[in-house]
């Protein structure tokens, strides 16, 4: 077994954090270069699955972030009209192994930052990756944009959806934005007043003013997440900044319609501290036919391979999914295999990231109003079947993968 000497992580958010922590698990030396002064934070909580709290778990983080977290089974979908209409598991301990966990996006990079600096893993900070100069069979060199330069075994794009190494495979590839977007933000759970029974994480249906939802998080669930989510037009990088900054926008755009929603709403948006509001457009990036360059040398993973839409809550939980299975394949395959295992890779990878995208598809057809008459689909009354996504075993995935 020969893995490669080292390796350079672009991008410290949550896919190349995982990464550096995946790859010292197989004794891979790695380096992670972040543009920014320290790992992006966009603000907000995000839920964390199975799949992923397992790889966590692998990489020695679950246990600490558990403890910051606030742990929920399944997410529960109303009717304009307030009718239950639909609940999607979204973890269970006993069937999975594991609860779903709300938990702040700042605690989980906490955590993944402390793990690295304990295991000795250089972190660069300010330092933007610009420019792969030149690939071999052996390594790859690259420039930032302070004119310094760097060489590896192997580089990483893990930069997420406007990645920068992605150019180096498609040089005119551009993220496509979905025509929705989502604003968040956080209020007392104490504020929102619910009937008896009520349960929650809740998101809302209304067919004028899109979905709305309402999630508990810090382990207590004294806080809920509040957020809407509908059509918008794009907008450029500066029109966006500017609605975001804008947040008595934001505030109006939470509140508007809040009459037409039952009652819950009216009350849960009520009082609304602006400290903590965040917008969120919705972009996503189309199926790639390769997420490695011919030699190899050079990979793309995390939401610079497959940005997908928010539905089914995958985003990083996929993006775990990658990192954890690329450094196993490194670690798996000689280096003149290397082009074999990391096709197969992608195929694996792909497949799963494709079920996600068809899954997101059926949570769509059930939610979406019906005309009164017409009845349920076969897709919208299919079973989720959600053993597939929360309780691979993927050290086993990838023996399998590679025969
Ligand atoms: C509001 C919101 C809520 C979300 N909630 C969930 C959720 O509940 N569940 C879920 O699964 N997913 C969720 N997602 C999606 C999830 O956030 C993304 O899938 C995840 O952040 C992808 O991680 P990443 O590391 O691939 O990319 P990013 O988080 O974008 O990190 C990329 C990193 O690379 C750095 N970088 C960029 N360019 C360069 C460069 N040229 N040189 C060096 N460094 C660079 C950036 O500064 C950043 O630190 C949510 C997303 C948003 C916006």
């Amino acid at each position: 077994m020969t893995a490669p000497t080292n390796v350079a992580i672009i991008g410290a958010g949550l896919s190349g954090l995982a990464l550096a922590l995946s790859l010292h698990k197989q004794s891979i030396p790695c380096t992670v270069y972040e543009a920014r002064p320290a790992s992006l934070d966009i603000g907000g909580a995000i839920m964390l699955s199975p799949n992923a709290l397992r790889i966590l778990d692998a990489v020695g983080i679950y246990d600490r972030i558990r403890v910051h977290g606030f742990e929920f089974q399944s997410l529960y979908f109303r009717s304009a009209e307030d009718e239950e209409r639909d609940s999607y598991e979204f973890g269970n301990r006993d069937k999975y192994g594991y609860d779903g966990l709300r938990i702040f996006r700042y605690v989980l990079i906490d955590a993944l930052v402390e793990a690295i600096k304990e295991r000795g893993i250089p972190i660069q900070y300010g330092k933007k990756f610009t420019r792969v100069v030149s690939e071999t069979d052996i390594a790859v060199e690259w420039e930032f944009d302070d004119g310094t330069s760097g060489r590896a075994a192997c580089l990483v794009g893990a930069d997420g959806i406007h990645s920068r190494v992605r150019k180096y495979l498609y040089p005119d590839l551009e993220p496509r934005f979905t025509n929705a977007m989502g604003v968040t933000a956080a209020v007392p759970t104490s504020q929102i007043i619910a009937p008896e029974g009520y349960k929650l994480p809740v998101t809302i249906m209304n067919p004028t003013h899109g979905a709305f939802v309402i999630a508990q998080q810090l382990v207590d669930g004294s806080e809920s997440l509040i957020g809407r989510q509908k059509q918008a037009p794009d907008l450029d990088r500066e029109g966006w900044n500017k609605l975001m900054n804008d947040k008595q926008w934001c505030v109006d755009f939470l509140r508007d319609g809040a009459e037409d929603y039952p009652p819950i709403v009216k009350s849960a948006v009520s009082n609304i501290p602006l400290n903590k509001i965040n917008l969120w457009p919705f972009y996503v990036v189309p199926k790639l036919d390769r997420w490695a360059s011919d030699h190899s040398r050079v990979v793309i993973l995390g939401d610079a391979a497959h940005a997908i839409p928010p539905t089914a809550g995958q985003g990083v939980n996929q993006a775990f999914e990658d990192v954890y299975t690329y450094a196993l394949i490194l670690s798996q395959c000689r280096q003149e295999d290397l082009e074999r295992g990391l096709k197969l890779w992608q195929k694996g990878r792909q497949e799963r990231v494709d079920r996600v995208l068809a899954l997101n598809k059926q949570i769509d057809a059930r939610r979406m109003p019906k005309e009164q008459d017409a009845g349920r689909s076969e897709l919208e009354n299919e079973e989720f079947d959600l053993e597939w996504l929360y309780s691979p075993d993927f050290d086993e995935l990838v023996r399998s993968w590679l025969g």
